[in-house]
């Protein structure tokens, strides 16, 4: 093993890192499928997917085979040049989606960013400088950023960081009434994800998102949907918004698209995307070669009726598990979600303690997720096989007895 190689451990962590994460004892070094080993070669099964990213598990052939040949031919260019599977990319984005032209860049964060400015550029340009409000959601999420962070409804994330961006406004998630009394003619962009994933996988009523597309109307605001976590099949559909039957007027993407590979987009009509003229808005890496070669095998595999279809026979099988489970250990109040983004809420004895569900399941090699300190969340690949599903919900039963017994 050369010096490069050297023996790193977990400990290293809080010696070299920034300190803004808390990750799990062990270090995955290898996955394949919903397979992961650790570096004492310890097997785990993974329902995480890498926080609802890694769509085909991991070390996907299609998704290897674009990689590696990508990597071959050609890795960047910035945008001071196009490239052939960013145009493949969005070519095929367009054809699956609402939507007429595409935005690329590196993150979910950076994709609501090019939403956000989009909605009040467009605003701006046709109705001039007082209308730029924006209306999300509480408990919502959309990154990381300044902004994403001013728009998602958790101040946990937006405290402490001097003034924030001006002109936005929390609603309750799911409450037509609220939505309706807050939104006004200086409202450009009402945002929400379908499906809310940080927040407590809590996904939107019909009505809701019905109600929202005709308020946005009636204000002449865009309706933006954020679904990094809901798109790219997850949901059962390609995107969350046509289970609803809603149309969006801008759409963000990451996370799965890229399975594993950073990569976000911004979708848009053709008259809205107009606004962001040349020099308007950009980014060096957006649109890189390798990350569109790996989404189009992502978008390949993915928008077929085989793996849609497979995602809902998946849903059935974790949540008939996970709720019969709930009951027998009193431990879930509710088990919600869509395809496969999976909630189980904690039952009142429980609740504050998602976080003893995640250390125990990783005591019986399984890999999962919470969303908030209430809700335990499931974000496998869109393709695990259905006895890696037995075999893990079996691992999680013993993780839920085990807590129960303590
Ligand atoms: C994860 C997430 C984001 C942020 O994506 P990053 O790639 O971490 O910047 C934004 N919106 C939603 C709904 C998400 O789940």
């Amino acid at each position: 093993m050369s010096a490069d190689h050297a023996q790193v451990q977990r400990t290293d962590f809080d010696q070299v890192m920034v300190p803004n994460y808390a990750p799990a004892g062990f270090i995955p070094v290898r996955g394949a499928g919903s397979r992961v080993w650790d570096q004492a070669g310890r097997e785990l099964i993974d329902f995480s997917g890498g926080i609802a990213v890694n769509v085909l598990g991991h070390a996907h052939p299609a998704l290897v085979g674009a990689l590696t040949e990508q990597a071959a031919k050609l890795w960047h260019v910035s945008n001071v040049f196009t490239n052939e599977p960013a145009l493949r990319l969005a070519t095929k984005l367009v054809a699956a989606t609402f939507a007429d032209r595409v935005f690329f860049c590196n993150s979910g964060a950076e994709a609501n960013e090019a939403c956000f400015k989009l909605a009040r550029r467009v605003a701006h340009d046709r109705f001039g400088p007082e209308k730029y409000e924006i209306i999300a959601a509480v408990n919502s999420f959309h990154g990381r950023t300044l902004f994403t962070v001013s728009v998602g409804g958790q101040p946990k994330y937006s405290d402490g960081f001097g003034p924030k961006i001006e002109g936005i406004t929390h609603v309750p998630y799911n409450d037509l009434e609220a939505l309706k009394a807050a939104i006004s003619d200086k409202t450009c962009a009402v945002v929400l994800e379908p499906i809310q994933g940080e927040g407590g996988v809590l996904p939107a009523d019909q009505a809701y998102l019905e109600g929202a597309r005709a308020l946005c109307d009636q204000h002449n605001a865009l309706l933006v949907f954020d679904e990094v976590q809901s798109g790219m099949g997850r949901s059962g559909k390609l995107f969350a918004y046509m289970q609803y039957g809603v149309t969006p007027d801008v759409l963000s993407s990451a996370k799965s698209l890229g399975g594993g590979f950073p990569i976000g987009a911004m979708l848009t009509t053709h008259e809205l995307a107009k606004h962001l003229s040349v020099g308007v808005h950009g980014t060096t890496y957006g649109g890189n070669p390798l990350a569109c070669a790996v989404a189009e095998a992502v978008v390949d595999v993915i928008n077929t009726p085989q793996v849609l279809e497979g995602v809902q026979v998946r849903h059935e099988r974790f949540a008939t598990r996970l709720r019969a489970l709930g009951e027998q250990y009193g431990v879930f109040s509710e088990v919600r979600g869509m395809g496969l983004l999976i909630g189980c809420v904690l039952s009142e004895p429980w609740k504050g303690k998602a976080k003893d569900f995640f250390n125990a399941a990783e005591r019986q090699n399984l890999m999962i997720l919470q969303a908030g300190p209430d809700v335990v969340r499931f974000a496998p690949s869109l393709v695990v096989a259905l006895e890696d599903i037995d075999e893990g919900l079996d691992r999680f039963e013993r993780a839920v007895a085990e807590l129960c017994k303590a």
